[in-house]
């Protein structure tokens, strides 16, 4: 986890304004749960905590300071997709667990923005809806597809927009048709996790940043050993995200994967005349390695995804990657080519966590004492608030109807030790790349 020296971990955190993180720990405490790592999954896992048991101590450990990882740099789409999305999904989970974790997504959606407007939490919230839009005739029969599939499965708010509806939101010339599914919201990430801060903070929730945990020992309590201080926990909370990989126990669970952004200076009323997207809907395409993009209050468009980054031995210092960055770029004018010349103020990247089966994994460590979540890829930012309830009711030992959900794992399958752990990474991107390039085909003529 090196600092990156001279770009801004993203957007959202350089344009927060002045943060004054908590201290960190120096001295030895006790407490009930200890939760590592303060990004979303873990303010809101001791939130819930302290909500539903308020006598409870609870601790957060952040190494750096909250919103360091994926939960202060992300696209910030809190959206129903799971794995890699509609079509895909189904296929890896099965059918019936398949339509579990939607059900599933659809209540994080809509439970993380009740929460935030119960809580009035500042985070630039608005409830645009979600376009995944088709750039190719192979992709508008994938979406065509997968609408009449959930259909068929029972959700019935996921839509066809032909090219004429889709553009007269947003009218790019590379758009054939969309899928249309008006759930989706979209938050300021850094300012969504810096309010989480705050209520946990207000909920009695003790936060220490600055404070890796640098050891664990499982006793009759656990000792967490920081780098000045020492906890004493009868349970554990692994909030750790793509960083999970650092503690043996968990080593072989996840691997970070890395995907990179950029955002342009505010677009100016003659930029977007051409474009329209009054609407500021959410946007994705349908690849397997997709871009995501939408508009900030301040119509900066912000672009991440195409090239994903891997790195061989878990090895977390690929934040940056110049290739994806130039790729973003030439995709906006692709996309748009009345935003030719325009310029981009930041480029940023951060790592997500894989689990094999590319599903979302929580469940318990060795005994009941200890939980993990991970393996939201990239759509962790409405699942994680949920997760962070079925790790309270695991951690509690209460059978929930969360607990019985389909994310929650007896087993995760393991990824294998290096270097055949790169070797299995390394194809499943390659076979997704040439996957995407078939279906672009006709763009190269
Ligand atoms: C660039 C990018 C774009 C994304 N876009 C989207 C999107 O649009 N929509 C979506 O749904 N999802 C998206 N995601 C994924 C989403 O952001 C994550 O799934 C979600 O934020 C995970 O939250 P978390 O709290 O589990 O993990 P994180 O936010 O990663 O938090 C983990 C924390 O653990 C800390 N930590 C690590 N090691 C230690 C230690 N030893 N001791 C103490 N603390 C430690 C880290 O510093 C970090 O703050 C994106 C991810 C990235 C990187």
């Amino acid at each position: 986890m090196k600092p990156l020296p001279d770009s801004p971990l993203s957007l959202w955190l350089d344009t927060y304004g002045e943060y004054h993180p908590q201290p960190p720990l120096e001295g030895e405490i006790t407490v009930d749960v200890t939760v590592i790592g303060g990004g979303f999954t873990g303010l809101m896992t001791a939130y819930e905590l302290k909500r539903a048991e308020p006598a409870l101590r609870v601790a957060v450990l952040e190494a750096k300071t909250v919103g360091y990882g994926a939960s202060g740099r992300n696209g910030s789409f809190a959206m129903t997709v799971v794995g890699l999305g509609f079509g895909v999904a189904p296929t890896l989970m099965g059918v019936e667990r398949f339509k579990a974790a939607h059900r599933y997504m659809m209540r994080a959606v809509d439970e993380l923005d009740a929460f935030i407007q119960r809580e009035n939490l500042d985070c630039d919230r608005i409830r645009p809806g979600f376009l995944r839009v088709a750039t190719t005739q192979g992709y508008v029969k994938r979406l065509q597809h997968d609408v009449e599939r959930m259909n068929r499965f029972g959700f019935d708010d996921i839509y066809w927009l032909n090219q004429a509806e889709t553009r007269a939101r947003v009218n790019s010339p590379r758009y054939l048709g969309a899928l249309w599914e008006p759930r989706l919201v979209l938050i300021n990430p850094a300012k969504l996790v810096r309010a989480e801060r705050q209520l946990a903070l207000s909920q009695g929730v003790e936060i220490y940043e600055n404070t890796p945990a640098v050891e664990i020992r499982r006793q009759d309590n656990f000792v967490i050993q920081t780098p000045n201080g020492k906890v004493n926990s009868q349970k554990i909370a692994f909030a750790t995200n793509a960083y999970t990989h650092q503690f043996p126990l968990l080593r072989r669970k996840q691997i970070p994967a890395f995907t990179y952004m950029v955002a342009t200076e505010p677009l100016s009323d003659q930029q977007l005349e051409p474009i329209g997207w009054a609407g500021k809907e959410g946007i994705e395409d349908a690849r397997n390695l997709i871009h995501y993009y939408r508009l900030t209050p301040d119509n900066r468009l912000v672009m991440g995804g195409g090239p994903v980054g891997l790195t061989f031995a878990n090895d977390l210092d690929a934040d940056r990657n110049p290739a994806a960055w130039r790729h973003l770029e030439e995709h906006i004018q692709f996309l748009f080519p009345s935003l030719e010349g325009v310029r981009l103020t930041h480029r940023w990247g951060g790592p997500f966590s894989v689990t094999v089966d590319l599903t979302p994994a929580m469940g318990y460590v060795g005994d009941r004492r200890a939980v993990y979540s991970v393996g939201c890829i990239g759509h962790g930012v409405s699942a994680s608030h949920l997760n962070a309830q079925t790790l309270r009711d695991l951690l509690l030992e209460r059978q929930s109807e969360l607990t019985a959900g389909p994310f929650v794992r007896q087993r995760v399958i393991p990824w294998p030790p290096e270097p055949l752990r790169s070797l299995v990474a390394y194809t499943l991107r390659s076979y997704l790349q040439v996957e995407d390039w078939w279906y672009e085909r006709e763009l190269r003529g």
